[in-house]
C-alpha cells in the first residue's frame, strides 16, 4: 500500500493489511467474494474487502429490524442528540474521510471534504428536526371529536447508493431516517466499499455509547445479488435507491411488487440556458464548474448547454479556450485528486472511460461536430494508471439521440436557440428531470422559468449552475429521475408511516357525512 493510502486508512481505523470485513450487523464479518477497491487516479488496490453473502445479508436485515425497536423506543429529541454526537465524530474526521473519498472515488480534495461537510450539515438539520417532527391536529365535523395525523417510524430503511457520492447520499438518508425513529441498512456501491466502512466505523461507537444496538446502522458491502436481497426484503418498508435509471427502474418495480415504498434518485440530463441578457462571465463560471467539475460525474453535472444565438459564438469561444487549456499545469489543472491545486480528477473506472468514448464516437459518426481540440483517453495522463480523459464539447445534430441520454463523464452538448420558449421546450424535451439552470437578468424570463410553463425539473436554478445543491431544500428530480426527494425541506415525511386518528371524547357515536345507522 502506498504511504498516503496507508496513512488515510489508519486514520480511519481501517486495516491496511489482509482482508477487510465488509459486513456490519452489530459485529464485523463477511464471507462473500472479495472485492478489490482501486484508486481511480493510480489503479492502486487500496483495499480487499470481504463482501456479504445472500445469507449474511438476510441475517443483517434481521439484526437491523431488531435494532429498529430500540431506535423507535428512544424519545425523538434523544435520537437527535445521538445524531449530534455522530455529527461531532464526523466533523473530527472531515479531512481524513474527505481524503478517502478522493482516493477511492476520484473526486478532488475540496469536493471530498465538501461531501463529508454535507453529512455534517444534514446532521445539524436532523438534530433540529428531532424536536420539531410534527403531526397535525385537524377539526372534526362531529361533536366532541378530534382528528390527528400522526407520524410513526417505519422500521428499517434500506439505502442503496451510487459510487459518485459514496458518503453524502447515505448521510442524507441515515440522519433523517434515524431521527424519524428508524434503523438503516446500507448497500453501498461495490466500487467504494472503504468509504462505507469508514462511515460505519465512525457511527458504531456513538450508537453503542448511547446504549443502542449498533445494528441500527448496518452495512452490507456487495454486488447485485446483495442489492436484490435488500430490495426484495419484506422487512424493509422503504428502499431509498440512488443510481442509474436502468437499475432504478428495476428496483422500483421490485419494491412495488411487494407494495413497499421507494425514494428513487436516478440519472440527470441537466441543461443550462444562457440568455442574451445574462452576465456572461458568471454564466461561464457556472457552466465550467458544473460541466467539467467532478469530471462530469455528478448526477447534477451539466450535460446540455443552450446558448442564445446572439451570444453563442463569443460564449463558446471563451468556453473552449478553457477546455483547450486543461493540462497538468494550467489554471484548470487536471491531476492527482489529493493535490489541493487540482480541479479535474480522473473518471472512476475503465467502464466510465468506455461510455465516454462511445458517446463521442456515436455523436461524431452521426454527423455531430467535436468542438474541443482534444478528446479521448489520455494515455500519458498526469499520473500513471489513472482513468484520464479530455473533457469535451460537442455540437450534435439537433435530432441526435444523444440529447436524450445521460453520459456520466465530462461530455457537454451544445446548441443555439432564438426564443426563451424554444429553450424551455428543449430543456423539458428529455426523459430526465433533475437539474436545470437559466442565466438571465430579466425578471420576466425568470418568472416564466420558475412557473407552470417553465422548467419541469426538481431543481430549477437562476444564475447558479446545475450542480452543488445545499441540504436546506429537498433534493431530487422528476420524470425518469424518479420523483424522489431527500435531505432537507419536507423530505423527512417519507421516512414515517402516517396514521389518521379520529378520537371521540363524547358519549355519543355520530357518523360522518350525516350518515345514520339507526341502532
Ligand atoms: P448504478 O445504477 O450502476 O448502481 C447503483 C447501486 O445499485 C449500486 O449500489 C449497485 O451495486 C446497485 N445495483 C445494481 N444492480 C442492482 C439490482 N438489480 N438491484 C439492486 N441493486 C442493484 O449507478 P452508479 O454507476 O453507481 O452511479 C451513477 C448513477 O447514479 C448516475 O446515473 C447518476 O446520475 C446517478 N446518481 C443520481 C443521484 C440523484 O440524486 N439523482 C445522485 C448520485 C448519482
Amino acid at each position: 500500500l502506498s504511504s498516503r493510502a496507508s496513512a488515510v486508512l489508519k486514520a480511519l481505523d481501517i486495516p491496511t493489511e489482509g482482508v477487510i470485513p465488509g459486513v456490519f450487523d452489530g459485529a464485523w464479518g463477511g464471507s462473500g467474494p472479495i472485492i478489490e477497491t482501486k484508486c481511480p487516479a493510480t489503479g492502486e488496490v487500496i483495499g480487499r474487502v470481504q463482501s456479504a453473502t445472500v445469507d449474511e445479508t438476510r441475517l443483517a436485515i434481521a439484526k437491523t429490524v431488531e435494532a429498529s425497536r430500540a431506535v423507535r423506543a428512544m424519545p425523538g429529541p434523544k435520537r437527535g442528540e445521538v445524531i449530534r454526537q455522530i455529527r461531532e465524530a464526523l466533523a473530527a474526521k472531515t479531512s481524513d474521510l474527505g481524503d478517502l473519498i478522493s482516493l477511492e472515488m476520484g473526486k478532488i480534495k475540496s469536493e471530498g471534504k465538501g461531501e463529508v461537510q454535507e453529512f455534517v450539515d444534514i446532521c445539524d438539520h436532523a438534530t433540529g428536526l428531532s424536536r420539531s417532527i410534527a403531526g397535525r391536529v385537524l377539526p372534526s365535523e362531529r361533536e366532541n371529536h378530534v382528528i390527528y395525523e400522526i407520524p410513526n417510524p417505519l422500521g428499517v430503511v434500506g439505502v442503496l447508493s451510487a459510487f459518485n457520492f459514496p458518503v453524502a447520499v447515505y448521510g442524507w438518508n441515515f440522519a433523517v431516517a434515524f431521527v424519524a425513529g428508524n434503523a438503516a441498512i446500507w448497500k453501498p456501491s461495490p466500487t467504494t466499499p472503504l468509504c462505507s466502512i469508514a462511515v460505519t466505523k465512525i457511527i458504531q461507537p456513538v450508537l453503542e455509547r448511547n446504549g443502542l444496538p449498533a445494528a441500527a446502522a448496518s452495512l452490507v458491502v456487495g454486488d447485485v445479488d446483495v442489492g436484490k436481497e435488500v430490495v426484495g426484503s419484506g422487512d424493509i418498508p422503504l428502499i431509498s435507491f440512488t443510481g442509474s435509471e436502468r437499475v432504478g427502474k428495476e428496483v422500483g418495480k421490485n419494491v412495488q411488487d411487494r407494495f413497499g415504498k421507494t425514494i428513487l434518485e436516478l440519472g440527470g440530463n441537466n441543461c443550462v440556458i444562457v440568455d442574451k441578457d445574462a452576465d456572461l462571465k458568471q454564466a461561464l463560471q457556472g457552466v465550467l464548474f458544473a460541466a467539467v467539475g467532478t469530471a462530469g460525474q455528478r448526477c447534477t453535472s451539466t450535460r446540455r448547454l443552450l446558448l442564445h444565438k446572439d451570444i453563442a459564438k463569443d460564449f463558446l469561444a471563451k468556453l473552449l479556450t478553457y477546455y483547450d487549456s486543461v493540462t497538468p499545469s494550467s489554471t484548470l489543472k487536471m491531476g492527482d485528486p489529493l493535490d489541493p491545486a487540482t480541479l479535474i480528477g480522473p473518471l472512476h473506472t475503465e467502464v466510465s472511460v468506455k461510455n465516454y468514448q462511445a458517446a463521442i464516437d456515436g455523436v461524431t459518426s452521426r454527423g455531430g461536430e467535436l468542438l474541443t481540440k482534444r478528446s479521448g483517453k489520455i494515455v500519458d495522463g498526469p499520473t500513471e494508471g489513472g482513468h484520464w480523459v479530455w473533457p469535451v464539447v460537442l455540437r450534435p445534430k439537433i435530432d441526435d439521440p444523444c440529447w436524450q441520454e445521460e453520459v456520466f463523464a465530462p461530455v457537454l452538448y451544445v446548441a443555439e436557440f432564438e426564443t426563451i420558449d424554444e429553450a424551455v421546450k428543449i430543456n423539458n424535451a428529455v426523459p430526465q428531470g433533475l437539474s436545470s439552470s437559466l442565466f438571465t437578468k430579466n425578471l420576466r424570463t425568470m418568472g416564466r422559468w420558475l412557473g407552470p410553463e417553465g422548467s419541469d425539473c426538481g431543481i430549477v436554478n437562476v444564475n447558479v449552475g446545475t450542480s452543488g445543491a445545499e441540504i436546506g431544500a429537498a433534493f431530487g428530480g422528476n420524470k425518469s429521475t424518479g420523483w424522489g426527494r431527500e435531505s432537507g425541506g419536507d423530505a423527512w415525511k417519507q421516512y414515517v408511516r402516517w396514521s389518521a386518528a379520529t378520537v371521540n371524547y363524547g358519549d355519543k357515536l355520530p357518523l360522518a357525512q350525516g350518515v345514520s345507522f339507526g341502532t
